[in-house]
């Protein structure tokens, strides 16, 4: 049985390497040549909402999937951490696109987590604040906008 310590541990793992791939990804995305092919329909919405996390064009889902991917082929275990991991990341990510930041919501006690504020600004001015889930890569990059 996965103890759930190793499960927060593995999740945190995971997440740090989904966060960077999806840090210098996201970036990638965004250079002026090939912005207007893939990531574009991402940015439709100005204004994000829960569901829009998945609102992108189907080579999106590959580039970012691979951050998902590699985590859990380096760390998985036992199949209740592949189902703790994606939920936490499809709850993160519903979250940063839910264009609502709860004062109470539990993910904001995790250090450096990104959240919808952080999020929202990226959608509203189409730069910067390119993390997922934690905030680091953009304070040490300077792309921390907010
Ligand atoms: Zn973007
Ligand atoms: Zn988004």
């Amino acid at each position: 049985m996965a103890r759930w310590y190793m499960l927060l541990l593995r999740c945190f793992g995971c997440a740090m390497i989904e966060g960077t791939l999806h840090y210098f990804l996201h970036r990638l995305l965004h250079h002026k040549r090939i912005y207007k092919y893939i990531h574009k329909i991402h940015h439709e919405f100005q204004a994000p909402f829960g569901i829009e996390t998945e609102y992108v064009h189907p080579l999106e889902i590959l580039i970012f999937g691979t951050g998902y991917i590699i985590g859990v082929m380096l760390l998985f275990d036992h199949i209740i951490f592949l189902w703790a991991w994606v939920t936490f990341r499809l709850i993160g990510a519903i979250d940063t696109h839910s264009g609502y930041d709860i004062p109470l919501n539990p993910l904001n006690l995790i250090p450096f987590y990104a959240g919808s504020w952080h999020h929202d600004f990226h959608h509203m001015n189409f730069t910067g604040n390119y993390a997922s889930t934690f905030t680091w890569w953009d304070r040490i990059f300077g792309t921390d906008s907010v």
